[in-house]
């Protein structure tokens, strides 16, 4: 069975902060559309904080490293992306207790929880065009024992959805229907963040 410990975990932030990194542009652009351009460079500059400090001292189990990350987000990245993200790695570490290895039901848990922080903290529900609509087809995808790059590829499928609907959170909802046609940011960086754990060794 596939385990998870600090070591590959921490291998999935590096590579979320590479992805992140490269998709800056990206992700800007999409937030320009609907948004205030920013959430390629608030979640890089999140991202890289946390590579900086995982540099300096490595975590001693998975819930300190998801600690680390929720704090570095939430410290360092402004907006709606900074808490939210921040409460889906807060709520990871408390779903993840004590131990030095994650496994496959394991991880899931810990995933469901942080997904469940999101909408707690935003209140967003399917369907109002966030990170919410890419993460919850995922979850569902994981529940049913599908692989993690199967759910990265069902929050994709999520990102496609969130194109022809208005926004009903967020600074997309100020448009109405000028929100039709675009990608929502947050859904499309989460489909980011699945891809890289699907990703990592
Ligand atoms: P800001 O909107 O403050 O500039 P970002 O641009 O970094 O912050 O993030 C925007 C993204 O945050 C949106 O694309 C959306 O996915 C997500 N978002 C905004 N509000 C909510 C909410 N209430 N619940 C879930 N996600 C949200
Ligand atoms: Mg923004």
């Amino acid at each position: 069975m596939m385990t998870h410990d600090v070591a590959s975990l921490t291998a999935w932030l590096r590579l979320a902060a590479a992805h992140f990194a490269a998709a800056q542009a990206e992700l800007n652009a999409l937030d320009q559309a609907i948004g205030d351009g920013d959430h390629g460079a608030n979640l890089a500059r999140g991202f890289a904080r946390i590579s900086e400090k995982l540099d300096a001292a490595a975590p001693a189990d998975p819930a300190a490293l998801f600690k680390l990350a929720g704090m570095t987000l939430i410290s360092t990245v402004g907006g709606a992306a900074g808490p939210l993200y921040g409460s889906f790695f807060l709520e990871m570490a408390k779903a993840a207790g004590t131990p030095t290895e994650l496994d496959g039901p394991a991880l899931t848990r810990c995933l469901v929880a942080g997904v469940a922080g999101v909408a707690a903290r935003g209140k967003a529900v399917p369907g109002d065009k966030t990170m919410i609509d890419a993460m919850t087809p995922a979850m569902a995808a994981l529940q049913r024992g599908a692989t993690l790059a199967d759910a990265a590829t069902a929050a994709h499928a999520g990102v496609a959805a969130t194109i022809p609907i208005v926004a009903r959170k967020g600074r997309a909802s100020y448009l109405g229907e000028r929100a039709i046609g675009h990608a929502d940011p947050g859904a499309t960086s989460a489909a980011m963040l699945l891809d890289a754990l699907a990703a990592a060794p």
